[in-house]
């Protein structure tokens, strides 16, 4: 057991519904329907914020196949893919994960939001800011590469009764 329910979920391996070297996906212990799974990185990482962008790729790509399974193996009608990104947003637990919640039209599960009015200025200002936070979110942090393994030097075929290497013959013998 450690600090971390999700972590515990992952490393017991029960219930797991898919896993792989950096994800696993298991039902969510506190559905909001029939059909909720959650996709977490493996590695404990407390907010999105600190999950590399190789694994949000990851998190996504299998959100999207887990949502697909839903459809086909459930007869779910629609799914919501949400992430509650720090406590102000919901976030209960402290391992950032996605959500893939199952859906049937008509299924009184309330998540939808109401716009507000703002005013032009206002949105004018938000504009502004975050245009400027915006300008570097076009980099992508990509995994990073695994040392280079040398391999033993390959040894030479056997020599043809000639004496000569048969990879030379071979060579000797292109274009
Ligand atoms: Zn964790």
């Amino acid at each position: 057991m450690t600090t971390c329910p999700t972590c515990d979920i992952i490393t017991s391996k029960q219930g797991l519904l898919y896993e792989d070297a950096k994800i696993a996906a298991f039902l969510s212990p506190a559905p909001l329907s029939v059909g909720h799974i959650l996709v977490a990185p493996k590695q404990h990482v407390p907010i999105l914020e600190q999950v590399p962008d190789y694994i949000i790729n990851e998190l996504w790509v299998k959100a999207n196949k887990l949502s697909i399974a839903l459809f086909e193996s459930i007869g779910a009608e629609g799914t919501n893919i949400v992430i509650a990104n720090g406590p102000a947003a919901g976030q209960v637990l402290p391992h950032a994960m996605l959500n893939v919640v199952a859906r049937k039209q008509n299924d009184g599960l309330q998540l939808q939001w109401q716009p507000k009015k703002l005013g032009d200025e206002e949105m004018a200002k938000m504009e502004e800011l975050l245009k400027g936070a915006c300008g570097a979110i076009g980099e992508f942090q990509s995994e990073p590469q695994k040392p280079i393994e040398i391999k033993a030097p390959v040894e030479l075929p056997e020599k043809t009764e000639s004496g000569e290497s048969y990879l030379l013959k071979q060579l000797r013998r292109l274009p």
